[in-house]
C-alpha cells in the first residue's frame, strides 16, 4: 500500500502518517520525488485499515498495489530507465549494448587478449567471472580478488566497461570497486540479503533471472535493490529450466517484451547460458535484438576447448565478430543500432 501525501504536505503531516503506520505494526518508508512525498507501507499483510490512513492530515490518496513490486513497475515509472555508465554507454537507449568475454577470468593475459578482441569486434562491455558460483564444489571457482585486478586493467586498456558477478556480501565492495556493473547471477536472484546489500552500492546492477523464476519473481527481486536506493537495475533473461535436455536452458524470448510491458528497467539477454550451445548463441542473440532487447551478453574465449568453465557455449573470437556484424543488420531493421565501442587506448 502507498500513502500519497498532498503536494506541499508538511513534515509534521508526513511524520503523523509514519507514526500511524508504525503503530499499526508495519514499517513506513518515505519516498521523496519532484511530485512530492509518498509513504510506502512495508509488511502490510492486509491488516491495515486504509480508511484510517486516508483520514490523516495531509494525505491525498491511498494506492492499493496489485503487484508484489512497485518501483520496478511501469505504473510507478512510465518512462524507460536509461542507465549511463562512466564511459558514456547508455543502457536502455536506442543503442544496444554488447557485453562479451570469457565465463571466467583465467589469467591476466587471457582477459587482456579477449578484451582487445571483443573491443575490436564491437563490444562495449567486458564480462568475466572472478567469483564463480559453480554447481559442483570440485569445479573451478574463479581466481577471486586477483581476477578483479586483471579485469579492471583490461577494462582500462580497452575502454570497455566491466561487468562481473558478486556472490556474497563480503566481496561486494571489492567487486564494486573494480567494475562498472555488478552482476547478480541466476543462483542468487533470490538471495535477499545480498540483494539488499547490492541496493546500497552506487554501481548499476545486472540482475539475472533465476533458473526457475517467474517474471514477477524477477521484478520482485529487482524491487529489493530499488528499495535500498539503487535505481540502476538491468534485468537479464538467461534461460530457464525446461523438460528438454536438448539445450542447457530454454531461452525465454517472450520475457523481453513481457518485462518491458511490466517494467521501465532495461532488459538484456544472455544466449550463452540461455542455450549452452555455441552454434545457437548467434541466432538467439539476433532474435533477442529483433524482440527489442537493450543489451546482449555472450561468452567469448580465445581457446574454448581449453576454457576452465563453459567452453562449449563460448564463441570463438571470429564467431563473435560475425555475430556483431549480423547484429548491426538486425538492429537497423528494427530501428535500433549497436552501441559503438570506445576506442582502445594507445600503447596498451
Ligand atoms: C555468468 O554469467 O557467469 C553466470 C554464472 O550466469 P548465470 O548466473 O546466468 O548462470
Ligand atoms: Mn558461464
Amino acid at each position: 500500500m502507498l500513502v500519497v501525501m498532498r503536494c506541499g504536505a508538511t513534515d509534521r503531516q508526513i511524520q503523523g502518517v509514519v507514526q500511524a503506520i508504525t503503530e499499526l505494526g508495519c514499517e513506513a518508508r518515505q519516498l521523496h520525488s519532484a511530485q512530492g512525498t509518498t509513504v510506502n507501507v512495508v509488511g502490510n499483510d492486509e491488516r491495515i485499515d486504509s480508511a484510517r490512513l486516508a483520514s490523516l492530515d495531509g494525505v491525498q490518496d491511498i494506492i492499493h498495489l496489485s503487484q508484489p513490486y512497485q518501483q520496478a513497475s511501469r505504473d510507478w515509472h512510465p518512462v524507460d530507465t536509461v542507465i549511463t555508465l562512466p564511459n558514456g554507454l547508455k543502457i536502455g537507449s536506442d543503442a544496444i549494448a554488447i557485453a562479451a568475454g570469457p565465463c571466467s577470468v583465467e589469467g591476466e593475459q587471457q582477459i587482456l587478449e579477449v578484451a582487445h578482441a571483443v573491443q575490436e569486434a564491437g563490444a562495449t562491455l567486458l564480462r568475466g567471472g572472478a567469483f564463480k558460483p559453480r554447481t559442483s564444489p570440485h569445479s573451478f571457482q574463479g581466481l577471486g580478488a586477483r581476477a578483479l585486478e586483471y579485469l579492471a586493467r583490461a577494462g582500462e586498456a580497452t575502454g570497455l566497461a566491466v561487468v562481473t558477478e558478486a556472490v556474497d556480501p563480503e566481496t561486494v565492495d571489492a567487486v564494486a570497486e573494480h567494475s562498472d556493473i555488478v552482476q547478480i547471477g541466476a543462483r542468487n536472484m533470490q538471495n535477499f540479503s545480498l540483494l539488499k546489500r547490492i541496493g546500497r552500492i552506487k554501481n548499476p546492477v545486472l540482475l539475472k533471472r533465476g533458473i526457475a523464476a517467474t517474471i514477477t519473481e524477477l521484478l520482485s527481486s529487482a524491487e529489493y535493490i530499488l528499495m535500498e536506493g539503487n535505481a540502476n537495475v538491468i534485468l537479464c533473461e538467461r534461460g530457464i529450466r525446461s523438460f528438454d535436455p536438448g539445450t542447457r536452458n530454454l531461452l525465454d524470448l517472450s520475457a523481453i517484451p513481457r518485462i518491458q510491458q511490466a517494467s521501465h528497467l532495461p532488459v538484456m539477454v544472455d544466449p550463452s547460458h540461455g542455450t549452452g550451445i555455441r552454434d545457437l548463441v548467434t541466432p538467439m542473440a539476433l532474435a533477442a535484438i529483433a524482440a527489442g532487447v537493450d543489451g546482449v551478453m555472450v561468452e567469448v574465449h580465445p581457446d574454448p576447448d581449453e576454457a576452465l568453465s563453459d567452453g562449449v557455449q563460448s564463441l570463438y573470437p571470429e564467431q563473435f565478430a560475425e555475430m556483431v556484424r549480423r547484429a548491426q543488420q538486425v538492429a537497423s531493421a528494427v530501428g535500433r543500432r549497436i552501441a559503438s565501442p570506445a576506442p582502445a587506448k594507445l600503447g596498451s
